[in-house]
């Protein structure tokens, strides 16, 4: 609900939260400083150095409340604690379900979502796809779920300029087919069966080094993609439920299609629109509205039959970024959000 509403009810079938990154040694050396905080659940405020015509300075406050938001100190196992991690049981009951990392490059989405792959053994966080991947292998041996006899699959594809990516099959191009029944399929997406963690942790690490292989910059690459990652439960081979993580191009890119670089405006273009139509997907979903734009972009077309069940659920979680130079960037990002829920 907006500020001082009411609280979501059960059958609310969004949530938005919105997680704080700390301040960085670089942003430290550069001077800048911290202008958010957390001062209580689910509220954020932004605090933005203005100046006045005589040029003495003074702070505006902003203030944003979401279903949860976490401060720097938050690790992702309180991050998924509070986001994906109830939506996780639901797939199991034949539903839908997904979860979106939002907001500007650097901010945090990849550590959120994927964790840190480099360093291997302790202190390394998990991300919430392996944290995920981890609870449906528990659940699958509860005996009502265990006796249903599923099979378990992992999926993880990129959105790159509007084409379709597989990331478990050498970056074979997709293509997406809509029939007559307006189901959305992605002809020829590698699924592999994962019978544990260590299994799906090896799918992501697969995936993540073919998603930037060959790119002059892993950064720049992944912060013009969406990637996605599914887990997947088949019973003799029929979908039983699906669990969609993504972790999406960076919102500031959008603003690209200002560039002179004409490669660079188009996938500023493409990521703004996509965007933009998944901001309106949501926010129709929310909202039992009949039309809802799916075929505005490749992300919400491949993202359609986890959108419209009558047993989807969905997640954001926005990442912001702490420092005064980042505060338009971290604004946008907090409208974009406030406009979903
Ligand atoms: P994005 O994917 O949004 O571009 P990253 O996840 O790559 O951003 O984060 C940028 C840097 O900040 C990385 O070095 C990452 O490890 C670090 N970082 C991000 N969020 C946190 C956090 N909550 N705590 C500690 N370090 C973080
Ligand atoms: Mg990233």
């Amino acid at each position: 609900g907006a500020l001082g509403g009411p609280e979501p009810g059960p059958q609310h079938r969004i949530r938005v939260c919105v997680r704080k990154r700390p301040l960085n040694p670089r942003e430290a050396g550069l001077q800048d400083f911290d202008v958010v905080t957390v001062p209580c659940r689910g509220v954020v405020v932004v605090h933005e150095a203005r100046q006045r015509l005589d040029l003495s300075r003074y702070l505006e406050s902003q203030t944003f409340r979401f279903d949860h938001a976490f401060d720097e100190s938050a690790p992702n196992e309180l991050v998924y604690r509070n986001t994906a991690q109830p939506l996780v049981e639901s797939i199991f009951r034949r539903g839908m379900a997904t979860c979106f990392a939002y907001g500007q490059t650097g901010s945090g989405k990849t550590h959120t979502m994927v964790g840190d792959l480099s360093a291997k053994g302790q202190g390394c966080p998990k991300g919430i796809y392996t944290l995920a991947a981890q609870d449906v292998f528990c659940w699958l041996q509860e005996p009502s779920y265990k006796q249903l006899e599923l099979q378990v699959y992992g999926a993880f594809f990129e959105i790159y300029g509007g084409k379709v990516y597989d990331l478990l099959n050498w970056r074979n191009r997709l293509k997406v087919l809509e029939d007559g029944k307006q189901q959305i399929q992605v002809v020829g997406l590698q699924e592999e069966e994962v019978s544990c963690v260590e299994d799906v942790m090896k799918l992501i690490e697969m995936g993540n080094r073919c998603r930037t292989s060959g790119q002059t910059s892993a950064n720049t690459h992944s912060s013009r993609s969406h990637a996605i990652f599914q887990i997947i439960l088949r019973k003799r081979g029929k979908l039983h439920g699906k669990f969609s993580l993504i972790d999406l191009a960076g919102n500031e890119r959008g603003a690209d299609t200002g560039s002179a670089d004409r490669r660079t405006r188009l996938e500023g273009a493409e990521i703004n629109k996509s965007l933009l139509a998944l901001k309106e997907c949501i926010r129709a979903l929310g909202r039992n509205k009949a039309h809802t734009p799916f075929r505005a972009s490749k992300l919400t077309q491949v993202l359609r039959d986890s959108f419209i069940g009558e047993n989807s659920c969905t997640c954001m979680i926005a990442t912001i970024s702490p420092g005064m130079r980042s505060c338009e960037h971290t604004l946008n990002t907090l409208r974009y959000a406030n406009r979903v829920k």
